[in-house]
């Protein structure tokens, strides 16, 4: 009974820890948009930020993977692709 009740404990320390960490990921993430909307590097706050690849799916939200041409910075987010013109 007692191992039970410290294996539920477990798993809902895992659980929320790793929603902890996802949140975590997207505050992270989100921060990182936003510097990069303002031009700059999250990472070396430069203006040397720059779109390396955009792949669309038509409509919804396109994936744009950005660079920065002074340190080795790279990550992708899902950008709002605007109006489907429906
Ligand atoms: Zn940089």
């Amino acid at each position: 009974m007692i191992d039970t009740l410290y294996l539920l404990l477990f798993m809902l320390i895992l659980l929320v820890g790793s929603v902890l960490g996802y949140i975590y990921y997207l505050k992270e993430k989100k921060e990182h948009l936003d510097s990069i909307k303002r031009g700059f590097c999250p990472h070396c706050h430069q203006k040397s930020i720059e779109v390396s690849d955009q792949r669309s799916t038509g409509c919804g939200p396109k994936i744009v993977s950005f660079r920065c041409r002074n340190c080795d910075y790279e990550n992708a987010f899902s950008v709002d692709g605007g109006s489907c013109g429906i």
